[in-house]
């Protein structure tokens, strides 16, 4: 099949609802209007939010989810818009932001992911989670066909789109989204507002660099910036970031006091750095404070050698 028909078909699917998905009754995305040309996908486990950006000239998503969400993030967009889906960026090479790459590329849709992204799903991939967990390399269908260094805008819709690298923060090739028209961020998983920033540290993630992250993140939010999260439910903002980095200061600051006394990393697990903190951010079985503070310790006490 030429990519030119399949386009096609993607179009006519996209216009024909009886087409898409037997599974189109379930609503699976929950679709909120974010602002201007922006909307947010969320499915029900809050994990891989997406972007969709969309207008006259196009659709461009940001994120996919997983191989088995492809119908119901297509049904999803048409709820939305009938327009041609153009456009992919990745924010960052994990299974949850990537997995529907291979079902659109198929569909002649156009992959952008910073060049560590592609570099990363040319091999299996190792996360820390749940203390290590392997994913297979992704089909070559899968990865991006355009790569970037630094930035790269879109210029769609009537709006800028800019996207651009972020300090190496959940990984060393998160990109952030910045819708300007519409005044949307979309961080990926360097902003999370459901559980514990999750510092990837098998792919070159940093505490630290969360850190400037988010304050980068938060200078260049105005007060009425809408801000998609990567985890978690619902639209955040300013505000919530703010919440987060006044948490990332927060475990900074009890963490090297802890290294700065001596203590090793068993005496520092026991020490319960974060017990305060974890009743809002330490409740997802899969990463909690036991798996956050060794990273965080170990981060801050190389720093101190
Ligand atoms: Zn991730």
């Amino acid at each position: 099949m030429t990519p030119v028909i399949k386009k096609l078909l993607i179009t006519v699917c996209l216009l024909t609802p009886g087409i898409v998905s037997s599974q189109s009754a379930d609503n699976f995305f929950k679709v909120t209007h974010v602002a201007g040309n922006v909307h947010m996908l969320e499915a029900p486990d809050t994990d891989g939010n997406i972007g969709v950006f969309s207008g006259p000239d196009g659709v461009l998503l940001i994120d996919d989810r997983y191989d088995r969400d492809t119908e119901n993030l297509l049904t999803a967009v048409r709820s939305i818009s009938d327009a041609e889906i153009r456009f992919v960026v990745n924010t960052h090479v994990h299974p949850d932001h990537i997995g529907g790459n291979n079902n659109l590329a198929a569909y002649g849709v156009t992959i952008l992911a910073h060049d560590d992204v592609r570099v990363r799903m040319l091999t299996e991939l190792r996360i820390p989670r749940r203390g290590g967990i392997t994913f297979p390399q992704p089909p070559a269908g899968a990865l991006p066909v355009i790569t970037y260094s630094d930035a790269i805008s879109f210029h769609l819709n009537g709006e800028e789109v800019r996207v651009f690298i972020a300090p190496p923060a959940h990984t060393d090739g998160d990109s952030f989204v910045h819708f300007r028209g519409s005044d949307v961020m979309h961080l990926g998983d360097v902003f999370r507002t459901n559980m514990y920033p999750i510092i990837d540290v098998y792919n070159g993630g940093s505490f630290l660099g969360m850190i400037a992250a988010m304050e980068l993140a938060i200078e260049l939010a105005g007060p009425d910036t809408k801000v998609i999260p990567g985890h978690g439910s619902g639209v955040s903002n300013r505000e919530g970031m703010q919440e987060v980095l006044a948490l990332l200061y927060d475990i900074r600051e009890r963490i090297s006091a802890l290294v700065a006394q001596g203590l090793t990393l068993e005496q520092t697990i026991a020490a319960a750095p974060l017990a305060i903190h974890d009743a809002r951010w330490g409740q997802v079985p899969s990463w909690t404070a036991a798996d956050f503070v060794p990273i965080v310790y170990e981060e801050l006490r190389a720093l101190g050698n």
